[in-house]
């Protein structure tokens, strides 16, 4: 009997029936540390009550309209992105894809409108991840995702991730844009320096081009910040994705534009029958509201830097095995020497009870809930030092 899921994935052997916090448990009760958190998705960690409260009593009222009709939720949190970013506009999605789907559809369409519908190539760079949809593939490069999906779509120019004079060389009179993860994840857990973004950011300036982030994976509080480009205070973007943690576990997203550059997007030009549902934006607006509160980024920024000085004392004790650490605020890496493969290393930590991913580059990935204390930590990183020591055997 074949089985009837599509092989496209290869999950372990093990059933999660509920989460509570920063831990999942298996029906039998067993207890996982889950420093991974769906990737960088439960930002509030399992079963948070604020969140639960809003979205039962959201089932109660009304499940979906459509964007046939006003969505008050919609407006509540598109304020909440407009009065705290660099944007003036929103497009609520199901998924990160399709954040950044609209953040190039977007771009493209901004230059159409200004009568330069010739520019339209959006620069990109090595290790990205931009989703798993057409458009998305073509921008993110990776062949292992392109291989047997037809012709590679035009319009995409990827050069080597934090090469300035690379991009600048790249950049001709058909670019309409620069497509960047200020820290990228499955790329490899990899930051950009700030000066990176200042540096794209009066790159787009000189020469007319619109600056995009994704930041699916590092944004909504991930680095310590609400959003990671904010570290770069000046590099603000154009137009920015976002997803993942937004929905703190509730499928969701958002394509954030300035004024300007949202002005091609009217009527007609994009939809989505899901995007903005009710109970989707019940529980955004909590994830918002709770990832501003007050000392909330304390925290991330306190036990994000208690970990990354844990990380660097692991990577010590095992530098036959660590090479690297990697990433920023609550994203993070250890990039592993060839033989240890990340994924069969994630497995075994798995097996000691703790939760974490692999990503490109052969990094072991992490991306705990944002409210790990810093004894959660401690005990993440005494599993991960018994792993470590494992593979020294
Ligand atoms: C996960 C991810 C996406 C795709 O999001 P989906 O919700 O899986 O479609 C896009 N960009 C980045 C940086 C991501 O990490």
């Amino acid at each position: 009997m074949p089985a009837p899921l599509m092989d496209t994935y290869a999950p372990p052997d093990l059933v999660f029936e509920r989460g509570e916090g920063v831990r999942l448990y298996t029906a039998e009760g067993k207890a996982y540390l889950d420093f991974i958190s769906g990737i960088a998705v439960n930002a509030l960690g399992h079963h948070h009550p604020k969140a639960v409260a809003a979205l039962k009593e959201q089932a109660d009222k009304l499940w979906h309209l459509s964007n046939m009709f006003k969505v008050p939720g919609q407006i509540e949190l598109a304020k909440k992105y407009t009065d705290s970013t660099f944007a003036d506009r929103v497009f609520f999605t199901n998924s990160g894809a399709e954040a950044v789907e609209c953040a190039l559809k977007t771009a493209r369409r901004y230059f159409y409108d200004k009568g330069e519908p010739h520019r339209y190539r959006i620069i990109t760079f090595t290790g990205a991840f931009h989703g798993r949809t057409y458009g998305a593939i073509n921008a993110g490069g990776n062949p292992k995702y392109l291989e047997g999906f037809g012709p590679r779509m035009e319009g995409f120019d990827q050069v080597e991730f934090g090469d300035h004079e690379a991009t600048k060389a790249a950049i001709t009179e058909e670019t309409a844009a620069i497509l960047v993860e200020p820290v990228q994840g499955e790329g490899g857990v990899r930051a950009l320096p700030e000066q990176c973004l200042r540096g794209l950011r009066e790159l787009c300036d000189e020469h007319g081009l619109l600056l995009i982030y994704d930041e699916v994976q590092c944004g909504a509080g991930r680095t310590g910040r609400m959003w990671a480009h904010e570290w770069a205070d000046t590099a603000r973007p154009d137009i920015m994705a976002v997803a993942k943690g937004v929905g703190g576990g509730f499928p969701m997203g958002a394509c954030l534009a300035t004024e300007a550059a949202g002005k091609g997007m009217v009527i007609g030009t994009h939809g989505s029958t899901f995007g903005g549902n009710p109970l989707a934006m019940a529980v955004g607006n909590v994830v918002f509201d709770e990832l501003n509160a007050p000392g909330f980024m304390d925290n991330v920024l306190k036990v994000s830097n208690f970990m990354q000085q844990q990380l660097t004392g692991l990577a010590d004790r095992h530098s036959g095995i660590v090479t690297e650490v990697r990433g920023k605020g609550l994203l993070m890496g250890l990039k592993l020497v060839d033989d240890v493969v990340a994924k069969e290393f994630a497995g075994k930590a798995r097996d000691r009870g703790l939760l974490i991913g692999a990503a490109g580059d052969n990094v072991a990935r992490m991306a705990p809930p944002l409210v790990i204390d810093e004894s959660d930590a401690s005990e993440a990183i005494s599993i991960l030092d018994d792993t470590l020591a494992d593979f020294a055997k």
